[in-house]
């Protein structure tokens, strides 16, 4: 009984997921579903899993493992990674693509 409430957890999750990777977005529905994954991350006991602040992608394995090459890949044009760390570290960086509009950064 129990596993089945897990297996439908997890395939909550999946869908969770699967709606952050099509969302380029912040909207309703990626809030919704960035919601979700926390809550669901948490009633299966994974709650202490790192979040991007930026994304919303999940790191994998222990901590922050990874931030650096995935803020660089993806974030570095928005703050340079040695000064956003400091910011994610303790708990206070904002998501900053919502803030600045989208043609500020083409090439255009
Ligand atoms: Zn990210």
């Amino acid at each position: 009984m129990i596993n089945d409430m897990k297996a439908e957890l997890e395939r909550i999750l999946f869908h969770a997921r699967r709606i952050l990777e099509m969302q380029h977005t912040v909207n309703d529905e990626s809030k919704s579903a960035l919601q979700i994954e926390h809550s669901v991350l948490k009633l299966l006991g994974k709650g202490d899993r790192k979040i991007c602040p930026e994304c919303g992608y999940l790191f994998q394995g222990n901590g922050w493992d990874g931030i650096d090459a995935h803020w660089r890949a993806r974030h570095e044009s928005i703050m340079p990674y040695s000064e956003a760390w400091p910011l994610i570290k303790a708990g206070l960086y904002r998501r900053q693509s919502c803030r600045l509009p989208s043609d500020l950064f083409s090439d255009d």
